[in-house]
């Protein structure tokens, strides 16, 4: 059960130039979570994430990670921290010009220094639990989209993350691959992972979310269980979102 919490965030603010996008912002994700972020388009989610793992500087507010303020680290603390956080994009992200075993290695030899033999061992169980352990010697574009994106899932695992933050991981795919994307994030779940998923995928967010987040104009207007906000949602405009998508 969760029971700490690993990312805290105290009115969150994020402004690029006059645009507000993101405006005291409050949350809590604790240690065993699985929380959904889902909101319109342009609401400020994907910042949300980027801000989470400070791959942007909030412009006012906190956040915590582990208890510890970040506004504190060194850039050497920054670099941990985001290591410590996997991510996974819409877009994949592979390296085309590595193989699938090359592109899971990579930053556990770099950043671990973990031996060759080490690493590929680590990489093949990966492969492993997201059933792609025979396309460990193929390049990614010979993969399907749904392929690449397990792939690039096993790489986050790769640097055993704390947390992994999921922005839209499964909307360039093709329908039919959505599931089994959504089946390997359900494991992840089901085994304990902290995770922060943005997602349309209003049945993933029913069925394994812990906490839903709706966001809308850079606002966090509401945070409630998964059947509460998908039966009954409190705020306005989570009602229309909801009537709209489901
Ligand atoms: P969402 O993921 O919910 O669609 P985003 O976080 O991508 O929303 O974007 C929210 C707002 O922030 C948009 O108005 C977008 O134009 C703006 N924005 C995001 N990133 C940047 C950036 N690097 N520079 C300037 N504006 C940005
Ligand atoms: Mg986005």
């Amino acid at each position: 059960m969760p029971d700490k919490p690993l990312i805290k965030v105290d009115k969150l603010e994020k402004k690029f130039g006059d645009n507000e996008v993101l405006k005291e912002i409050d949350g809590t994700v604790m240690a065993g979570q699985v929380i959904c972020v889902i909101g319109p388009s342009g609401s400020g989610k994907s910042t949300f994430l980027r801000c989470l793992n400070l791959l942007e500087h909030p412009t006012g507010g906190k956040v915590y990670f582990e208890g510890k303020d970040t506004e504190t680290f060194t850039e050497s603390e920054l670099t941990t921290l985001r290591e410590r956080m996997g991510m996974v994009f819409q877009s994949f992200n592979l390296f085309p010009n590595l193989t699938v075993l090359e592109n899971l290695k990579l930053a556990p030899m770099r950043v671990k220094k973990m031996s060759d033999q080490e690493a590929a061992d680590k990489a093949m169980s990966l492969l492993k639990r997201v059933g792609l352990e025979e396309k460990a010697d193929v390049y990614p574009a010979s993969l399907s989209g749904g392929q690449q994106q397990r792939v690039a899932i096993a790489r986050a695992l790769a640097m055993d993350p704390e947390v992994l933050l999921f922005d839209e991981p499964t909307s360039a795919l093709d329908p039919e691959m959505v599931g089994e994307v959504l089946a390997v994030m359900k494991g992840l779940a089901e085994s304990g992972m902290t995770m922060v998923v943005v997602t349309h995928e209003m049945g993933f967010a029913r069925e394994v979310a812990d906490e839903v987040w709706f966001m809308a104009d850079g606002y966090i207007l509401e945070k409630n269980k998964p059947d509460d906000m998908f039966n009954h949602p409190q705020n306005e405009r989570a009602k229309d979102f909801i009537s709209k998508i489901i």
